[in-house]
């Protein structure tokens, strides 16, 4: 079915659930879709004969399904609507299928608009899961104008080649040597500035929904974030107490470095406190004294939310700056890599 501007195949999920006899249904959807949900609910109570239950709680990505609670309201499916599959988020206590949310918008237009603006012939291709059904025509159009475009697979968190997310850019990386720079397709900055810190070559965005192209913007972006990164590095340097995020949402969960970050932060003489929440927020924390934050949840969260927190939240990278085990010459970007 189409939905404000989305192509969502709810019409393979009612073959699933009238299969399986599903009973109650829970829909997660994005917060830009929420207030599109009804023909959607519609339409699976009337093909399911189901009881549909809308959740209000945050769905970001993949990493981010509500499943167990769920449970006490007897729901026996949930439908995760917007994002593909990350192959390692798994053993749901409740079925879950996963919709993709395909933009209808043609990006041709922005793609051509992009040509003047990139680096070389050789050009990594990359987007979100929104568009990267556009990606042959992408390829199409920049063979059309003599240069070479490149499509790699990710690691396992990665559903298909071309896609990154805001946590993973293993697509890009490993094309990262064979291309002169990356034509990134979707909306917002965090994706391309992302890309380029973690593959350190130039990427323009072209973005369907403006038709604009930003080459330079992410330069100076990706500058900006440096700057504040640096800043945020330095604010931790000689902190005491430290508290050490650890998400309970299932795909941003790191135990394994939580663990190694808390033996870091012992060897340095600090103290330390393992704090667990499904969504962190700057209220849930300002009861807690401690100096700073290392956050092994969402790489967002420090980078994005920064400002929002009136203590510092550092990367588990950035901490190594700051009890003095990296240069910060070898900064790179947080990610959630396959293990
Ligand atoms: S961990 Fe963050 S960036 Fe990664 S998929 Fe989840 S919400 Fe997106």
């Amino acid at each position: 079915m189409e939905l404000a501007g989305y192509t969502i195949d709810v019409e393979s999920a009612v073959q699933l659930i009238n299969e399986k006899h599903y009973r109650t249904l829970a829909v997660q959807i994005p917060e830009g879709l929420k207030r599109h949900v009804f023909p959607l609910v519609d339409f699976l109570k009337k093909e399911t004969h189901a009881a549909v239950l809308v959740s209000a709680d945050p769905c970001f990505g993949a990493c981010d399904v509500v499943n167990y609670e769920l449970k006490n309201l007897d729901v026996d499916c949930v439908i995760h609507i917007g994002h593909t599959a990350i192959a390692d988020v798994e053993n749901f206590w409740i079925p879950t299928i996963f919709l993709n949310a395909q933009s209808t918008l043609d990006v041709s237009k922005v793609v051509e608009k992009a040509l003047p603006s990139l680096v070389g012939k050789k050009i990594g291709l990359v987007t979100t899961a929104q568009h990267l059904h556009t990606l042959e025509t992408v390829q199409t159009i920049l063979q059309q104008h003599g240069f070479e475009a490149f499509l790699a697979a990710g690691d396992e968190r990665i559903s298909a080649k071309g896609q990154i997310l805001g946590c993973n850019f293993s697509s890009g990386a490993n094309l990262s040597d064979q291309v002169d720079c990356f034509l990134f397709i979707g909306s917002g900055t965090f994706h391309p500035v992302g890309l380029s810190m973690s593959t350190k070559k130039t990427v323009i965005a072209a973005d369907p929904y403006t038709n604009t192209v930003k080459k330079q913007e992410i330069e100076d972006m990706k500058n900006n974030l440096l700057r504040q990164r640096y800043g945020a590095i330095l604010s931790c340097r000689n902190a005491r107490r430290f508290g050490i995020l650890l998400g309970l949402k299932r795909g941003q969960q790191r135990l394994t470095q939580a663990s190694e970050i808390e033996q870091m932060l012992h060897d340095a003489g600090r103290l330390c406190l393992f704090i667990t929440q499904d969504q962190f927020s700057p209220s849930a924390l300002q009861g807690f004294d401690l100096d700073c934050y290392v956050s092994t949840a969402c790489p967002r969260l420090a980078i994005d939310d920064y400002l929002q927190y009136k203590k510092p939240i550092i990367t588990p990278i950035e901490l190594e700056i700051a009890l003095g085990r990296r240069e910060w010459e070898t900064y790179v970007f947080d990610e959630i890599l396959q293990e």
